[in-house]
């Protein structure tokens, strides 16, 4: 599943395809994704000039003077700058024309989303999907501060709270495991439990650990957005994701496996106390 790091490299791969430029279509394969996409959009769009791109959370956003694109990719999505002519392949549901270039949408799945929010319904921030995310992780509003003061009466876990998503956007399952591990806390701790140095530790260690897996797709984005690439997304080495029974890369310890709320966490429990 695309988490922020993938959305943030693929908004950074599309870019300067779109920014400045005027659209000359909208093709739709299929009736929508998720939901159905905007009665209207190709006339909606025709010959509009994108301002701008940006994220919000997993949430792609094209913005233009009347109103603003979401783009969620959902499990499997995945977006592909293409020549126009290039012929669309079978999960292809909606490209987006920008003079010779298309930016095609790929969604095996179709749990991902297209969406409009007008410009005259206010900022794109209070659409329905957008209005009860938590900070931007990689802004300066998200702080050890922040996640204490808002867990003082959550006696959740760790984890669950940081996927919740409510605080902080972004932290997904993979993000979660890891951050938690550089930090050194026990992803079964419950968050009112935690002090403020040790959410010191945390903020750093999810900072650090989005901004390296941007900084490693971004260095892979020719390969991931090229025409004949595979709709996955890159590779990263992990210390604790997907490594149950290895040893622990800091201390030899077996990394364990336990469900929390339907996900798979890993961790190491000579590590993270
Ligand atoms: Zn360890």
């Amino acid at each position: 599943m695309p988490e922020l790091p993938e959305v943030e490299v693929t908004r950074r791969g599309v870019a300067p395809h779109l920014e400045g430029r005027t659209v000359t279509g909208v093709t739709l394969r299929h009736t929508g994704l998720r939901w159905p996409f905007p009665e209207g959009l190709a006339q909606m769009l025709h010959g509009r000039r994108i301002l701008k791109t940006g994220r919000r959370g997993k949430y792609l956003l094209i913005m233009f003077d009347h109103g603003t694109l979401i783009v969620h990719l959902g499990m499997s999505g995945h977006l592909r700058i293409l020549q126009v002519g290039e012929p669309p392949q079978k999960h292809d549901h909606f490209d987006l024309l920008v003079g010779d270039q298309v930016m095609r949408m790929t969604d095996p799945r179709r749990f991902g989303a297209v969406l409009w929010h007008a410009h005259d319904e206010g900022a794109v921030d209070e659409h329905i999907l957008l209005r009860g995310l938590g900070v931007e992780p990689l802004e300066d509003a998200f702080s050890a501060l922040l996640l204490y003061r808002q867990t003082r009466k959550r006696s959740a876990p760790i984890k669950q709270v940081l996927l919740s998503g409510d605080i902080v956007v972004g932290v997904g399952n993979i993000y979660a495991s890891e951050s938690l591990f550089k930090a050194g806390i026990n992803p079964k701790t419950p968050a009112h439990r935690i002090g403020m140095a040790r959410y010191e530790k945390l903020t750093i260690a999810i900072r650090e650990t989005l901004a390296a897996a941007i900084e490693k797709g971004g260095s892979t984005l020719r390969d991931f957005m090229a025409a004949d690439g595979q709709p996955g997304y890159f590779q990263q080495t992990y210390f604790v994701y997907d490594r149950t029974g290895q040893p622990c890369r800091n201390c030899g310890v077996e990394i364990r496996q336990l469900k929390q709320g339907q996900r798979s966490t890993f961790y190491c429990p000579n590590c993270q106390k």
